[in-house]
């Protein structure tokens, strides 16, 4: 929901276009209810995007639904494959954990065993991509100037995984340059991937990547992080309350700490939390 007042409020305040797009990377994790659910929940509160309209998507008709888009993914991953930029990865989760450990709640950081290991294509569909050692420099949008070093992250990125799965890195940066879009509007939990997704996007052919705002996260009053499906959970309780959508906006707006009290926001003047002076 924070993610939600922000992209909608920064698009209205600065001239952007608000653009929907389906992230069913994961197929595991998406169902068809959970997207009606989500065009209801955006119909309901009032975000209409300007591409990819919650109607077009009901009516087939979306502008990019991830799920539909493995034929681009295979282009890009072929124009990386030409370059030597990618190679097969075997490894197990367990296998490079034991290889290379890391503290809990550290990311873990892949160590280049299949790099030269030649392993057969055909034996597994996982792909890695060649990261280079090197500091990435961008200005986020609302926390400033940051450097990360992918490499020293989370080593070589895995692109597609031993199930065949596009990873949410990959999938993103690919649809961002086709779509154009050029400010990626995301809670901060995310910040440590963004080097990753520029060098991507540097690779893939983009000359000037896209720039990012990190959004604050939704904290229970208590400071604790609120789980996603918690959230959402939260959304469907408020609405079954009749709560209204200005109400439920506001207080996202509120507990995201981008207004002082969880004073009602109609989704029309979100844009009014983002003005400057
Ligand atoms: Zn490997």
């Amino acid at each position: 929901m924070a993610n939600a007042v922000c992209v909608w409020g920064l698009a209205r305040a600065h001239g952007g276009r608000v653009l929907l797009r389906l992230e069913d990377h994961d197929r595991s994790r998406c169902r068809p209810e959970y997207e009606a659910a989500l065009l209801d929940d955006l119909d309901w509160l009032g975000l209409e995007p300007d591409e990819g309209t919650t109607d077009a998507f009901r009516r087939g008709a979306h502008a990019l639904r991830q799920s539909d888009n493995a034929a681009r993914y295979e282009a890009a991953l072929a124009s990386l494959g030409a370059r030597d930029l990618v190679y097969p990865c075997d490894c197990s989760r367990k296998a490079i954990a034991r290889e290379a450990p890391v503290a809990p709640g550290e990311e873990p950081r892949y160590p280049g065993r299949c790099r030269t290991r030649g392993v057969d294509p055909a034996s597994t569909p996982a792909r890695r991509l060649v990261i280079e050692p090197g500091v990435e420099r961008f200005d986020d949008l609302r926390l400033g100037p940051q450097a990360q070093d992918p490499d020293a992250q989370c080593g070589d990125l895995l692109l597609r995984d031993r199930l065949g799965q596009w990873t949410y890195q990959f999938a993103v940066v690919v649809d961002d340059l086709d779509q154009h879009v050029d400010v990626v509007i995301r809670g901060e939990d995310l910040l440590d991937s963004t080097a990753r997704q520029i060098r991507l996007a540097r690779l893939l052919g983009r000359d000037v990547p896209p720039r990012f705002f990190h959004h604050p996260l939704i904290r229970k009053p208590s400071g604790e992080k609120l789980s996603k499906s918690a959230g959402d959970a939260g959304l469907r309780e408020l609405r079954a309350a009749g709560v209204s959508p200005a109400e439920v906006l506001g207080r996202a707006a509120f507990l995201a700490g981008l207004q002082a009290e969880p004073k009602a926001v109609p989704a029309a003047e979100l844009e009014t939390l983002f003005r400057v002076g």
